[in-house]
């Protein structure tokens, strides 16, 4: 599956959104603190109104750069969340959420979830003791995450060992400190989501 390999500040740009998709790096310091402006568009010259459409676009474009997913991906799910009983925006916001490289970033074992994303890819985490590399595998209820027994001696597991001691993690997830293995205690609900983002108007991007 392809990725995004170009500036992730310009997406932010774009949304006009800090999405935080740097981790801690964007805290020290923000590209748009600096340039807010949408890529393209010159510092002197004047915001365009935008269009509902163009909101809408925004605000599924900001979901889906904080995921990190392509276009056709992120249609899958939305197509995916739209089949399920209950309100769809919600069913989406809850699908992504249970995305094995976003549960590896809400355990902490990452700073953003390109990290995650990575230490999927690489083969360094384990759903439910076997090695799973696909960063879109859905979490469910009680499954565990941990990590492969040979990345356990790596440089950064153990410096991440050091540092999570002091992170808190999501009340759906659990983490045991000492072995960094994880459980999903339940599944998430729309309401577990620190980032509001409104479904509604996503699933009114996609009706038209
Ligand atoms: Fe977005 Fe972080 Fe870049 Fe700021 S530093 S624009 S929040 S990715």
């Amino acid at each position: 599956m392809g990725r995004y390999t170009g500036s992730v500040c310009k997406l932010c740009r774009r949304t006009g959104e800090k999405l935080i998709l740097k981790g801690s790096r964007c805290v020290v310091k923000c590209t748009l603190d600096r340039r807010s402006k949408p890529p393209g568009q010159q510092s002197g010259q004047r915001r365009r109104r935008v269009s509902d459409r163009g909101l809408q676009l925004i605000e599924k474009q900001k979901v889906r750069y904080s995921y990190g997913m392509l276009e056709r991906q992120f249609r899958r799910f939305f197509a995916r969340a739209a089949k399920q009983q209950g309100i769809t925006g919600d069913n989406l916001i809850v699908l992504l959420e249970r995305r094995l490289d976003n549960v590896v970033y809400r355990l902490g074992f990452a700073e953003s979830r390109a990290q995650a994303r990575q230490l999927v890819q690489h083969g360094h985490i384990m759903l439910n003791g076997r090695k799973n590399n696909i960063p879109s595998s859905l979490v469910k209820e009680g499954d565990t995450i941990s990590w492969k027994e040979g990345s356990i001696k790596t440089e950064y597991y153990k410096q991440l060992v050091a540092n999570i001691q002091s992170k808190s993690v999501v009340s759906w997830l659990s983490l045991d400190r000492q072995t960094l293995a994880g459980q999903a205690l339940s599944l998430p609900t729309p309401g577990d989501i620190d980032a509001k983002f409104d479904g509604k108007t996503i699933v009114e991007y996609y009706s038209r």
